[in-house]
């Protein structure tokens, strides 16, 4: 189960009611960040995720409202006494982490490692994997190196075990881990291959784009994603050479063919949340659009996806 809370939602300068980007993931024992703007450890206790458990930060670009935060997080994760590593990735990742820790009169008790992810070559990457899931990374548009993320779950068998596993003799418990394992059994000199006896589900897709103009890497790394979180600093068609338009952004989703499409990143001069559902509303999509807030909550169950809400919101 994949779980996604907005630490922060709006851009460069932060609002009342939108902080600095910072998104949270959880995935079975895995705690991770996309971006870390400055407050994010203060949203994170807002929103009861403990900051402690987080080993791996992935940032998109070296602007300070998608970094400033790791100043002080990495600090208190020293207070706290952490020894666990932690991982920071983002394009240029060594030069800028070692200047953070650089900063000030401190130094870790901990390992703070810096992961470089690539931003000159045209191609989904594969940053970082577990036994359940991927990480992937692509270049975008901006006006410094930046990158979009994945979280990729692998897809899995459900097994069909009282009704196509029987007629092979196929039982609950071991035999299942070692079809799963192996894709074939022999029960009774009979072989029983994964695709007798299950089907595959799906893992969840979820993308973010970082601040980017529109372009197909977005387009790419969000193809058929249950959701593709993406920069709309601008809801009206303004010119501008580092972000897109939201008509831009929903125009990539619907490339993308993206399930739902999360707007952040959102200007200071949007105070008003409706009206930016109102405007999202006036362009044509299959997909659901959810215009993000603070403390918002995505849950992906086997049943679809949840939208609620933690912490200081509740
Ligand atoms: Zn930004």
């Amino acid at each position: 189960m994949l779980e996604i809370v907005f630490l922060g939602t709006g851009s460069g300068i932060p609002t009342r009611e939108r902080n600095h980007s910072a998104i949270w993931l959880h995935y079975g024992e895995e705690n991770m960040l996309w971006d870390c703007g400055e407050g994010t450890q203060r949203q994170m206790l807002f929103s009861g995720i403990n900051p402690m458990k987080i080993d791996n930060i992935f940032i998109t670009h070296w602007h300070a409202d998608h970094w400033a935060g790791l100043i002080g997080y990495v600090q208190t994760m020293n207070f706290e006494g952490r020894k666990r590593p932690l991982y920071i990735h983002g394009p240029e990742a060594e030069r800028f982490v070692a200047d953070i820790l650089d900063l000030g009169h401190w130094g870790p008790g901990f390992k703070v490692i810096a992961k470089p992810v690539q931003y000159e070559k045209d191609e989904e990457t594969t940053i970082y994997e577990s036994e359940d899931f991927i990480i992937t990374s692509i270049p975008v548009k901006h006006t410094v190196p930046t990158v979009a993320y994945c979280f990729k779950e692998r897809d899995s068998w459900n097994v069909d075990v009282d009704g196509k596993g029987k007629r092979f003799g196929l039982k609950e418990g071991r035999m299942i881990g070692n079809l799963k394992k192996e894709g074939f059994l022999v029960i009774k000199d009979r072989k029983v291959t994964l695709e007798d006896v299950a089907t595959v589900r799906k893992g969840v897709k979820a993308a973010y784009s970082g601040d980017t103009m529109p372009c197909d890497n977005v387009i790419e790394i969000s193809k058929d994603s249950d959701l593709m979180i993406v920069d709309s600093t601008f809801v009206e068609n303004i010119e501008d050479r580092m972000h897109g338009t939201l008509e831009e952004v929903i125009e990539m989703g619907n490339k993308a063919n993206a399930k739902n499409i999360a707007l952040t990143h959102f200007s200071r001069r949007y105070s008003d949340h409706d009206e930016i559902v109102k405007e999202a509303k006036k362009y044509k999509t299959k997909a659901n659009v959810i215009v993000a807030e603070d403390m918002m909550k995505l849950v992906f169950r086997k049943k679809g996806l949840e939208i609620g809400k933690v912490g200081m919101k509740d």
